[in-house]
């Protein structure tokens, strides 16, 4: 992402949060994976939507219209024995030459210099909660302020951040949206790389082992852990098991997406192990193609943001009650929420820097409106259950979900994961193809 895209952003911020206040954000620790091995590190997404900054140990500031500069970051400072075994470190000088600091200071310093920062603030925004540790000593430092409070000044005010933040990260911009659309474009790959690898008696690690791949040689990497779920193990929505044998005659439900230039794509397609649907396989396919393709259609800016769900909910109960799965008046199904048992999620969700990504889905009390320049997912599904009681024996067992990120363009729904395809005949013909 452009520098001038992380300038605009703090820019925007500062004016809505105004002069008198300011803003704190502490960058995301490093988390221990096992004894002195850590997690690979991930920026925080607040963090780093505004400074475009990716180390650890570091706090930003800012404070709109301090004459001094209103852009301050503490950082590790450099430091050649460090930095030859864990690599370059921008520390404080690298952080005002390319990250757009107007001053830059060692994070060792903070006690000294943050709370007489916050003592010429009216009102403090900070996201309490996130980082459990951080919230403590920022509450001191209030608290102390606040104890000495006859011979200088404090803040009154503590206001929470995330509002005004993930309002304004709900909205992306021209060059997010194309970040997005890399992401897409490389998830897409990836599931056109399963498809041909597929086959039946193969582990669904080895398809897993297929993104992985695809992921790592783009740069990318999972935004979330896969799900490979073939078989039964497609009604469990969040089953990333991924080590059952692919059978001969069952479906497989992959949903896997990456993180690139940390935007997130988050893609699931199903389909025949051995590239040919069943009867029943194929009856409920359909009706969940026709539910995300009628959902698709409602991701219009002006609607809201339930429209699309109600769409898809429309389309399954419709659908449910055709194959004789439902039994009884369309409206009335609809009204009791007879679905449920059988597609027991919504329809979809922001998507962004982080998959699930922030943004109220309500305004008001009532659904928002959807707008140019959100990016949801589409995600119907149908999953019956391997006991699920009073259906026929043919429809159990049977999970399908197809999901595409969608942009909410002035010009309507662009889907940025169209290259895959939806239509059953479509994608069998790809699995275990060289195409
Ligand atoms: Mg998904
Ligand atoms: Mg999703």
């Amino acid at each position: 992402m452009h520098a001038q895209e992380f300038s605009r952003r703090r820019r925007h911020l500062m004016e809505l949060i105004g002069s008198g206040s300011i803003a704190v954000l502490p960058a995301a620790p490093e988390r221990t994976r096992s004894r002195d091995t850590h997690y690979a590190y991930r920026p925080d997404s607040d963090f780093y939507y505004l400074t475009g900054f990716e180390e650890p140990d570091a706090v930003a500031v800012l404070v709109p219209g301090r004459p001094h500069g209103e852009f301050i970051v503490f950082c590790r400072e450099r430091d050649p024995d460090k930095e030859l075994w864990d690599g370059a470190r921008e520390g404080p000088e690298g952080l005002v030459a390319r990250f757009g600091a107007d001053d830059a200071f060692p994070i060792g310093d903070i006690e000294e210099i943050l709370p007489g920062l916050l003592e010429h603030s009216e009102r403090v925004f900070y996201s309490m909660g996130v980082f459990g540790e951080f919230d403590q000593r920022l509450l001191g430092w209030m608290q102390a302020l606040h104890a000495r409070r006859q011979s200088g000044h404090a803040p009154d005010e503590l206001v929470d951040l995330d509002h005004l933040l993930h309002e304004m990260r709900l909205f992306k911009s021209r060059r997010e949206i194309s970040a997005m659309k890399r992401s897409a474009r490389i998830a897409v790959a990836a599931h056109r790389r399963a498809l041909r690898a597929c086959e039946p008696g193969k582990h669904e690690y080895e398809l897993e082992a297929e993104f992985r791949y695809e992921f790592a040689r783009n740069g990318a990497q999972c935004s979330y852990e896969p799900i490979v779920a073939s078989g039964v193990n497609a009604c469990v929505l969040h089953y990333n098991a991924n080590d059952s044998v692919m059978n001969d005659g069952d479906l497989v439900l992959i949903d896997a997406g990456c993180e690139h230039e940390l935007y997130a794509s988050d893609v699931t397609r199903t389909y025949p192990v051995n590239g040919q649907f069943s009867a029943p396989q194929r009856e409920l396919y359909d009706v969940v193609h026709s539910a995300n393709q009628a959902a698709t259609e409602k991701a219009n800016p002006g609607n809201h943001w339930n429209d699309p769900h109600d769409a898809a909910v429309k389309e399954i109960t419709r659908g449910l009650r055709d194959l004789g799965i439902l039994k009884g008046r369309l409206p009335t199904l609809i009204r009791s929420n007879a679905y449920r048992p059988y597609f027991m999620h919504k329809t979809g969700h922001w998507i962004g820097m982080d998959v699930h990504d922030v943004g109220d889905y309500k305004v008001a009390e009532q659904w928002r409106l959807l707008e140019p320049g959100m990016v949801t997912t589409i995600e119907p599904g149908i999953y019956i259950a391997p006991n699920a009681r009073g259906v026929a024996k043919r429809w159990r067992g049977i999970g399908i979900r197809l999901e595409d990120d969608v942009h909410i363009s002035r010009d309507g729904p662009q889907v940025l994961t169209a290259d895959l395809p939806l239509d059953a005949d479509e994608i069998a013909a790809l699995v275990g193809s060289d195409a």
